[in-house]
C-alpha cells in the first residue's frame, strides 16, 4: 500500500522555488490571520504557502476551508479534505510580491498555522509560442487546462491520444439500453467522446484544425510504451480537420501505426514552445503515466524541442476526492505519490516548480 493516503498525513512535495518569502502573522480574530511578507520582488510568481491545517468539530465531515482575500483581487476559497490534520499548501495565486497590506486568511471548520516561508515560482512566458496540450483521453485537456487554453486559444493545440471508449459493462452506457451489444456500445462511446474532444475546445476558442485525435485503443498506452506500434480506430479520427501522416489505413476498421511517430509528427508540425502533459509522478492512472512517457520519447527523437514542460494530474494517489470543494474553489497540490513511482523517470519529470493559472472572477463557474 505504498500509495495509501490518509487525511492525517502531511503533503510534502520536493519543491525548489526561485524565491522564498517569510511571512508574519497577526491575529485579527480567533481564526482570522493577516499575513505580510517582506518582498521587493517585481517578477510575477505563483505562490504557495506551507501551512499546518487541523480540522475543527464540523470539519470532520464538512470540508474545512480557508478564504484568501488579497486587497487587489477578488476573494477565493481553498478547501481541504474532511478530517485533515497535517501539512498542506495554500494557493496564494499569482503576485509580483505579497502586498504590503497583506493577505487576509480566514479559516472555516479548521485552524491553521504557517509552517514555512511562502514559496514563489517564476511564471513561465506562455505567450512566447504555440502551446500543445497532450491529453490521454477526451476531457483530460479540459479538466487540466481549459482555463489555460481558453486564455490563449489561437496558439493552443490539443492532441488526444485515445477516444476513451472503454466501457466496463453495458450498464455503464451513457443511456441505459441504447445498445445491447458491448462492442457497439464501446464504439458509440468512442465516437461520442471523440466528438467531445474535437468540439469542446471550440467553446474556449481553439480553432478546429488545432484539435487532433489519434484514436489509439483506450487502456493500451502502457502496452504501447513497451512497443509503440499499435492499433487505432480511424473512425475516431473523423473529426480531425488536419490530416495525420498515419491516416492512410486503406478503409479498414482499424489502422496500425507507431504512436511515438504520430506524436512526433504533431510536435514537428506545431513546434510548441510549451507542452502541457500528464505528470507521471503525481498521476497514477496507467494511461496517464504512459502518455507522459510516450510524449517524452517523441520529444527526444523530434527535431524540435519545447522550451518548457508543464505537468498536470487529473487522478491522484489514494483519493478520488481531490480537488476538494465546489467547482469554483481553488486548489493547490494534491497528495504526494510514493517515491517508487519516481524510479527511472527522466529528470524532466522530477522538476520541482509550480504554476497556477489565474482566472478572473467572471470566468470562474459558480456552483
Ligand atoms: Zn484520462
Amino acid at each position: 500500500m505504498a500509495d495509501h493516503y490518509a487525511t492525517l498525513k502531511d503533503y510534502r512535495h520536493t519543491l525548489i522555488p526561485d524565491c522564498e518569502c517569510s511571512m508574519q502573522m497577526r491575529h485579527d480574530s480567533l481564526e482570522s490571520l493577516t499575513a505580510n511578507a517582506n518582498s521587493t520582488a517585481t517578477t510575477t510568481r505563483s505562490w504557495l504557502l506551507p501551512i499546518r491545517v487541523q480540522y475543527r468539530a464540523m470539519g470532520c465531515w464538512r470540508e474545512p476551508s480557508i478564504e484568501i482575500q488579497h486587497p487587489e483581487q477578488s476573494s477565493r476559497r481553498q478547501y481541504f479534505e474532511p478530517g485533515s490534520n497535517g501539512e498542506r499548501y495554500l494557493e496564494l495565486g499569482q503576485h509580483t510580491g505579497i502586498s504590503p497590506q497583506g493577505i487576509k486568511l480566514t479559516a472555516r471548520d479548521c485552524r491553521f498555522t504557517i509552517s514555512g516561508a511562502a514559496l514563489g515560482f517564476e511564471c513561465p512566458d506562455l505567450s512566447a509560442g504555440p502551446l500543445l496540450i497532450v491529453a490521454p483521453h477526451p476531457d483530460d485537456a479540459e479538466l487540466a487546462a481549459f482555463g489555460l487554453y481558453s486564455s490563449l486559444p489561437e496558439q493552443s493545440w490539443i492532441l488526444t491520444l485515445t477516444a476513451g471508449e472503454s466501457l466496463g459493462s453495458l450498464r455503464k452506457q451513457y443511456l441505459r439500453g441504447l445498445d445491447d451489444k458491448k462492442s457497439v456500445a464501446v464504439h458509440r462511446k468512442g465516437a461520442i467522446r471523440s466528438w467531445d474532444a474535437a468540439h469542446v475546445a471550440s467553446l474556449g476558442g481553439v480553432p478546429a484544425n488545432q484539435c487532433l485525435m489519434l484514436g489509439y485503443a483506450d487502456g493500451t498506452l502502457s502496452t504501447l510504451l513497451e512497443d509503440p506500434k499499435g492499433l487505432f480506430t480511424p473512425y475516431f479520427r473523423r473529426y480531425n480537420v488536419s490530416a495525420l501522416p498515419s491516416d492512410t489505413w486503406g478503409g479498414k476498421a482499424q489502422g496500425e501505426s507507431n504512436i511515438v511517430d504520430d506524436i512526433r509528427s504533431v510536435l514537428q508540425r506545431v513546434q510548441p514552445a510549451t507542452i502541457v502533459m500528464t505528470d507521471p509522478v503525481l498521476d497514477p492512472h496507467r494511461d496517464h503515466r504512459a502518455a507522459a512517457l510516450l510524449t517524452w520519447q517523441a520529444i527526444q527523437s523530434a527535431s524540435h524541442s519545447p522550451d518548457q514542460l508543464l505537468l498536470y494530474a487529473n487522478h491522484f494517489h489514494g483519493t478520488n476526492l481531490f480537488p476538494y470543494g465546489p467547482p469554483d474553489a481553488i486548489s493547490a497540490l494534491p497528495p504526494p505519490s510514493s517515491k517508487q513511482h519516481e524510479a527511472n523517470l527522466p529528470n524532466a519529470f522530477l522538476g520541482a516548480g509550480y504554476y497556477s493559472h489565474p482566472l478572473s472572477q467572471s470566468r470562474c463557474v459558480k456552483s
